[in-house]
Parts: C-alpha cells; sequence; structure tokens
C-alpha cells in the first residue's frame, strides 16, 4: 500500500472524528449497520438464522434484535464467518504459531488470525482479512494516540505476543520493533536507545517494570501509548511525570478497535468502526457520568468474521462532551472487567459489590514503591492481596495498607479480612493478561 493510501485513510479518519455532528453519526451508524445486517444474512447462515424473525429497517429495529457473545461466537464459528473458514483448522493455525513463537504470516494468504486466552480460559478466535490490516498504518496514525508531528515514528512495542496484525502497522514513516514483555527491563531501555524509539506502547503492568530503569534512556520519548490493560488515571500522571513524555490510552480489544485519544487526551469511542451500545440494567442507553451495565459491540468494518451486538465484559464509564470538538462519545474510564468486581459481605449481612478502579486506587496511592498487586477474593468475608514492592520498609507499607482498606470499607459498611502477603510477581509467561483480580466465588452474584 502506498504512503499516499495510508494519508487518504487518515484524513478521512481524521475528518470523521473531528467533524461529524451527532446527526451525521447516527446517519453514518444506521447505513453501515443496515448493509451489515443485508451482508450477514446474504454470506452467513448464523446470523441468517437468528435473525429469521426480525425485520431491520433501522437502529430502533437493530436494538432489538438478539445478542452473542464470545462463548456463542466460538460455538458457532464455522456457521457464522462468511469465508467458509473450519474452526479446527483456524485453530490450530493459531496455536501452532503460538508454540513456535512464530507470530507472523497470514493463513491461506489472506487472514491475521488471533488467538485471544480470556479471562476463564476459554480461547476466542479473531479473524480480520488482509484487505483491512494492509489499512493499518493509516488508521493507527488517525487512531493510534500519535501524531502527524511525530512522523517519522520509531515505535518500540512492547506485548506478551506478536501477530502479523501489529505488524501490518509497519508502513512508509512508520517503523514498529516487536519485544516481548519477558525482556529484561534494562535490555528493553537499551533497544529504546539502540532504535532511537520516539514512541514507546506498552500495557501499564510493563511500565511499571520500567521505571526504575528511565535513569538509562537516552532519549526523551515523543508520548507513550498505552492498551492491553486498564490504565489507573493515577499512574497515567505518575507515569507522564516519569517519562517526562504525554501518556495516552488505546482501548482496543480482539473484537474491535473501540476507543481513541483525542488531541486533548481523551478517550473517544470510535464511532465510524464500532457501533457501541452501552446500557443500563433495564437496556435503555447510558447518559454521561453513568456506568454501562452492559456494552454491545458490532464491528463496523470486518465483514469476514462479523459480530454484530456482541456482548463484551467490560465495565466503563461514559464521560461529558470534550472540549476537543469531538462528538464521538467519550469513555471518561476503562474500569475493569465485570468480573474484576469484588463482592464483599457487609455488616447487614448484605453483598455488596466493591468495583476494581477503588481497590485499585486504594492500593495505589497507599505508597509508589507498590510496583505490582494482585486482589485475590477467597469469599465474601476473606480477600488476599499480594505485593510486589521495591526497596520499601514492608511492614510499614502493609500496616498502612491494612489500615487504608479498613477505613474506606467501614464507609460501605463491609469488614472483611484481608491477608496482605508480600512477593515477587512476575509478569505472564504464557498468552494471558496479567490479571490483577482473582475470583474463588461461586455464588451467583
Ligand atoms: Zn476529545
Amino acid at each position: 500500500m502506498s504512503l499516499l493510501r495510508h494519508l487518504i485513510d487518515y484524513f478521512r479518519l481524521n475528518r470523521q472524528f473531528y467533524r461529524f455532528t451527532p446527526t451525521e453519526i447516527r446517519r453514518y451508524q444506521e447505513k453501515a449497520v443496515l448493509k451489515l445486517v443485508l451482508q450477514v444474512r446474504a454470506q452467513s447462515p448464523f446470523y441468517r438464522d437468528l435473525y429469521a424473525e426480525h425485520a431491520v429497517n433501522n437502529l430502533a429495529d437493530f436494538g432489538e434484535l438478539p445478542t452473542i457473545n464470545k462463548s456463542v461466537m466460538m460455538a458457532h464459528f464455522d456457521r457464522l464467518n462468511t469465508a467458509g473458514l473450519q474452526l479446527d483448522e483456524v485453530m490450530d493455525f493459531a496455536l501452532n504459531k503460538e508454540l513456535k513463537h512464530d507470530y507472523l504470516g497470514y493463513f491461506q494468504d489472506q487472514f491475521v488470525i488471533g488467538l485471544s486466552s480470556g479471562t476463564s480460559g476459554n480461547k476466542g478466535i479473531y479473524v480480520t482479512p488482509k484487505a483491512l490490516t494492509e489499512r493499518l498504518p493509516g488508521v493507527f496514525l488517525a487512531r493510534g494516540g500519535v501524531r502527524l508531528s511525530d512522523l517519522p515514528l520509531r515505535i518500540l512495542f512492547v506485548l506478551r505476543v506478536f501477530s502479523q496484525g501489529f505488524s501490518d502497522i509497519n508502513g512508509p514513516m512508520i517503523k514498529l520493533t516487536y519485544q516481548s514483555s519477558m525482556t529484561d527491563p534494562a535490555k528493553l531501555i537499551e533497544t529504546c536507545n539502540h532504535m532511537r524509539a520516539n514512541i514507546l506502547m506498552a500495557p501499564p503492568s510493563l511500565l511499571r517494570q520500567l521505571l526504575p530503569h528511565l535513569a538509562l534512556l537516552k532519549r526523551p520519548l515523543r508520548r507513550v501509548i498505552t492498551y492491553a490493560e486498564v490504565l489507573n488515571p493515577l499512574e497515567k500522571s505518575r507515569f507522564a511525570t516519569a517519562f517526562q513524555a504525554p501518556v495516552v490510552e488505546i482501548y482496543q480489544a480482539s473484537e474491535g478497535q473501540l476507543a481513541s485519544p483525542c488531541r486533548y487526551g481523551n478517550l473517544h469511542i470510535n464511532e465510524d468502526l464500532v457501533y457501541v451500545e452501552l446500557l443500563d440494567e433495564n437496556n435503555k442507553a447510558i447518559q454521561a457520568g453513568q456506568r454501562a451495565q452492559k456494552m454491545l459491540v458490532t464491528n463496523l468494518v470486518n465483514t469476514v468474521q462479523p459480530l454484530l451486538r456482541y456482548e463484551m465484559n467490560d465495565l466503563v464509564e461514559l464521560g461529558e462532551a470534550c472540549p476537543c470538538g469531538s462528538h464521538f462519545r467519550v469513555i471518561s474510564q476503562v474500569i475493569g472487567r465485570n468480573d474484576d468486581v469484588l463482592y464483599l459481605r457487609t455488616r447487614s449481612g448484605v453483598l455488596c459489590p466493591v468495583y476494581p478502579d477503588l481497590v485499585s486506587r486504594w492500593i495505589i496511592t497507599t505508597d509508589d514503591q507498590i510496583r505490582e498487586f494482585i486482589v485475590e477474593q477467597i469469599d465474601p468475608n476473606h480477600v488476599l492481596l499480594r505485593l510486589d514492592l521495591v526497596g520499601a520498609d514492608e511492614s510499614d507499607v502493609v500496616n498502612r495498607l491494612h489500615a487504608r482498606l479498613d477505613s474506606e470499607l467501614a464507609a460501605f459498611d463491609i469488614d472483611c479480612q484481608f491477608t496482605v502477603v508480600v512477593e515477587r510477581i512476575p509478569l505472564p509467561e504464557n498468552n494471558s493478561k496479567h490479571k490483577r483480580f482473582i475470583s474463588h466465588l461461586s455464588i451467583d452474584k
């Protein structure tokens, strides 16, 4: 693909992001959604059956269609995709690549295959046609959190695994170098220096590991971009100070490029790439300031593995209008995942949800030397907290954390037992996300 093609994509996406009026957004989405429904009725036996009883003439009709989720998508993989792909063949291809740590290459020379481990161990397979990933440089320039003024981009990209999809971001003026997140932090800084990186892309858990080594960094970065994990607002400012560079977050999932930062650094839903329904407990669209109980994603660009009204597990909060002028909805915070919520018993015996963003905030703000932590819910009255500390007075930090948690939870009338263990917490070696919240509860929440 030529630089011209990428620049055309960049300018189109940029204009849509900043210039679309609310009416234009709705019109664009309705047109895209109706076209998609027509396509899947014609090409996907799964959706043809699923939507058999439904007429869809507008977005309101679309909102009445049955929803799907990852297990439904995987169970009907062969009949859902429109390219005649068989799950066992695609899965073999993906697992084989994973075992060999050979992440590049297309399936049948046409498709990028992504493998997600998921939080409960259920694997997900995501297929993107090469025709889409070839357009990624333009999409990345417009929605990847970078600016044209950052060109040429020399990106050090750190993640547990790599894929052909990430590699396809490479293009004229964009050079992306991959390193595994298992690489020694000092070595990562050395690579930054060697390649004269101006952009660092890494999950927050990895940035935390780099903090003690930043004195070795020879050239200042233009930007730090985080993804793959929740970025706590407090950590965002901590990283910005430490790296002496703006820190922005992109919100991307296997299911689509969900949200991108604007020039003010706020996260906006990519309304022209995904149609996102954020609903309350009564299935009504939520307003700014509210947290969605349900998040349904329709990918507007991938017709090979069409995902329509696909329920995500993520918890997000909708923000107010942004001064940047974009009418794309603002996500004020990605809070975590539904299964990260703790359920603790109050003194009156009721189970009370305690959100992961709150718990993270309490822990992170107790001491700067808490490098990493894992919160494990044993039962409704008992939580195990594992802390990785750097050079701190262990007993002092542990005592202050106990006091902090007791007083914060007392406000919810919760009296919970916390066991705190100090230990080294390595990042996961396999294809799984660093999971900070683990629940052993088997009760019906
Ligand atoms: Zn904005």
